[in-house]
Parts: structure tokens; C-alpha cells; sequence
């Protein structure tokens, strides 16, 4: 049976360049950075390459590039790192009810130390106003953390407006942005953008597991959130992950590298199949506009009404996720029930209720989620798989 992934929101496959990169390290350029010996200068290389690498596609300086061991760290450095760092300066903290747990459970550990957390709601293509935003900014506002494409339907939040709003309101208050899902899937520039701090993961762009990194401008005071040998300026000690650093550069600079020609092609894989699927009876598709028939085939035109390149939320009516994932893994078709994140959960996902989708549905959504190595023969067997499992699937549902 042949494999289809459509789950790179959850995490995607290692390019065999960055594998092959990563494991010459392991066994030939192991040494540690810290060390003064030859081995420990070869190694420091690889850090030095990736960090320039990095800050050349986000064009900020090297100094400003943290690394970290995943997404979910990056957001925790950034938020507790900050909160506690100016605490004297307010308690007044500004996100969106559509995080991941990784911001949302860091903002309430912040809420338990005493900071005040306001959550803003979305429209029901998950996106943010900003007008609500500015009207939320205070006098104590320290920080705002807003992510940039959702998990979970795609929707891409303003954060260029917003960093413009955040500087206009209140220079003093720092804009964190998480943006694990748009890296590579987006242009991104912190300095123009007004973003202070930046959280990527190295697994969703076709690089290793359990890497990541924290862009932090050189202006923002933040506090470390472990203590140890003071590697990276002691704000995030412990021994520097080279070969899974060295491997996500590569990812990264692959991805911008080939930037304009793979991300329009998500767009039209995405394209094709919320055409396709939406054919089906009791399927619609959250988070996105019809593309009208006349639209370019630029990036620019499709993101209005796909919002991400790469994220597709799909209800079924009667139908539960779980059923659905299983079957369509019993044909080799891999997806998610909502975010993979949130399937150890019972509780509805946030982002679903946040842009009000009606209850029945909430249960029945599953993710599509596409990647670089997906091609059309991959939405075309999906499709067909859909098409075929819905009806049967419904039909049991009616006869329990
Ligand atoms: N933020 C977002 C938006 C994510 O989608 C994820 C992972 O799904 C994370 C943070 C956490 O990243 P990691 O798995 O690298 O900890």
C-alpha cells in the first residue's frame, strides 16, 4: 500500500540531505563546542554556520539566534523569560484564545505567579481584530504573544499590523510571535515586522525532532529560564545540539531557497483538494474563502482565501474524527483529529470553538496538513478514499 503523509503540521520528514549532514556529525564531527581542542573548534563551526544561515533568511544579527530544544521551549523562554524579567514594569500579558498549549499553559503558570492574562477572541476565519488588540494594550502591558499560522485551521494572523499597532500603543511592550507553522511557509522579517521574539521548530520544515530556536532581539531584557553551564550567553544553558542544529539550518535554507516555487505549490495542492473534497456530501472545509475562478495562480492571491499554505481543516457531519483518521490509515492515508497536540485531550479543541463552529461538527474535524514531498496523486487518493469511506461511515452512524 502506498504511504500518504498528510500530516506535516504534526511533523514532517527529515530531508535525506539534513540526514545525511546530521549523521556525519554524529560519528565524525562529534566534538562538544564548549571544548578548546580541535574537535570542540569543528564543531563550534556548525554552530557559527547555522546561526548565520538563520539570521541571514530572518535578517537579524547571529547574537540575536537562541537555540533551543524544540517549538515548545522557545515559547516557554519567551514568555516566562520576559514576564519575570519585567515584572517591575507590569503584570499585563496579551494573547489569543487560539495558541497552542505551549503558550497557553505558560500563560497560566504566568497567571499562577501573579500576571494578568487578557485572551483574544478570533472571527470565524480564526482571525484575530485589531482593533481588539489595540483597545487590550495598557500602560502595563509587558508582552504580546500572538502565533502566526494556527495548528489547527490555518488561519494566518496580521503580524506585521499587529507589530505596528503593539509599537504604536505602547513602545515599551514586547511582541512575541509563534511561528512554528508559518517558518518557511512564510516571509518572515522580525525587524521590519516589529517582532521582538520569534519561536520555530525544527520538525515542521523537514528538519530533526527535539531542535528549535528563539529569535531574540539584542534590545529585549529576558531572564533564563534553566541554569547550568552557560553555553549561549548563559540564557539557555547546556550543551549545544550540533548535529540537529547544523540540520535544521540546512532545512531552513532549503526551504527559502526554493521558497516562491514550493509554497505555491501547496497553495494549489490545497487548492485542488478543498475543491475536490468540499464535492462530498456533509464536508466543508474551516478557515478559508472560495477562491473565485478568475484568481492568479500567485501566492500573494491565493493566501486571501487559503490563508495558510498548508493547514486544511475538514468537518464531516456524522461522521467522529477518530473514526475517520483510522479508516483513512487503514488505505496508507495519514492525518490528524483535529491537532495532534490535542488528541490526548477529551476537551473540544479551543481553536474550533473559538471561531464557532457549530457543536455537532466539533467532534467530526480532522487536519490535512501538506508538505513539500506531497504531490497531486496524494490529494487525488485522498479524495477518492473520502468519497468512498464517508458514506459508508455515515450509514453506520444512522443505523447505531
Ligand atoms: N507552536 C505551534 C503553533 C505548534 O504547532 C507546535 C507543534 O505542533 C508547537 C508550538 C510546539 O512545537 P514542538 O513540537 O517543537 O515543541
Amino acid at each position: 500500500m502506498r504511504e500518504i503523509y498528510l500530516d506535516n503540521s504534526a511533523t514532517t520528514r527529515v530531508m535525506p540531505e539534513v540526514a545525511e549532514l546530521m549523521c556525519n556529525i554524529m560519528t565524525g564531527d562529534y566534538g562538544n563546542p564548549s571544548s578548546m581542542h580541535l574537535k570542540g573548534v569543528e564543531a563550534e563551526r556548525y554552530l557559527k554556520n547555522s546561526r548565520e544561515k538563520l539570521a541571514s533568511i530572518l535578517k537579524v544579527q547571529e547574537k540575536e539566534i537562541l537555540f533551543t530544544s524544540c517549538g515548545t521551549e522557545s515559547d516557554n523562554i519567551a514568555l516566562l523569560g520576559t514576564a519575570r524579567a519585567n515584572m517591575r514594569r507590569g503584570k499585563h500579558l496579551i494573547t489569543t484564545k487560539i495558541e497552542h498549549p505551549a503558550i497557553l499553559n505558560t500563560m497560566k503558570q504566568l497567571e499562577e505567579e501573579g500576571f494578568e492574562v487578557t485572551y483574544l477572541g478570533v472571527d470565524s476565519y480564526g482571525v484575530i481584530s485589531l482593533t481588539e488588540l489595540e483597545e487590550a494594550i495598557r500602560e502595563d502591558t509587558i508582552l504580546v504573544s500572538i502565533m502566526h499560522i494556527n495548528n489547527e485551521i490555518g488561519s494566518v494572523q496580521p503580524i506585521a499590523e499587529a507589530g505596528a499597532l503593539i509599537k504604536k500603543k505602547n513602545p515599551n511592550t514586547y511582541f512575541h510571535v509563534d511561528a512554528v507553522q508559518s517558518f518557511g511557509k512564510q516571509k518572515i522579517y522580525p525587524k521590519k515586522m516589529n517582532i521582538d521574539m520569534l519561536s520555530v521548530s525544527g520538525h515542521k520544515i523537514h528538519g530533526p525532532k527535539g531542535i528549535g530556536f528563539l529569535y531574540i532581539s539584542d534590545k529585549v531584557k529576558i531572564k533564563p529560564v534553566m541554569f547550568g553551564g552557560g553555553q549561549q550567553g548563559g540564557l539557555r544553558s547546556g550543551t549545544e545540539n550540533v548535529p540537529s542544529i547544523a540540520g535544521m539550518a540546512l532545512a531552513a535554507e532549503y526551504l527559502y531557497t526554493n521558497y516562491e516555487e514550493d509554497v505555491l505549490k501547496l497553495y494549489l495542492l490545497k487548492k485542488k483538494f478543498i475543491e475536490e473534497v468540499t464535492k462530498i456530501d456533509g464536508v466543508s472545509v474551516n478557515g478559508v474563502k472560495v477562491v473565485p475562478e478568475n484568481t492568479e495562480n500567485s501566492i500573494e492571491a491565493l493566501a486571501q482565501y487559503l490563508a495558510s499554505p498548508h493547514v486544511i481543516s475538514v468537518s464531516v457531519k456524522e461522521v467522529r474524527s477518530e473514526v475517520l483518521l483510522h479508516s483513512l490509515e487503514d488505505k496508507g492515508i495519514y492525518v490528524s483529529a483535529g491537532s495532534a497536540c490535542s488528541t490526548h485531550k477529551r476537551t473540544p479543541s479551543a481553536t474550533l470553538v473559538a471561531i464557532g463552529l457549530d457543536k455537532p461538527l466539533l467532534e467530526s474535524t480532522v487536519r490535512f496538513s501538506l508538505g513539500i514531498y506531497n504531490e497531486e496523486q496524494d490529494i487525488d487518493d485522498a479524495v477518492k478514499a473520502m468519497s468512498e469511506i464517508i458514506p459508508m461511515l455515515k450509514m453506520y452512524t444512522r443505523k447505531r
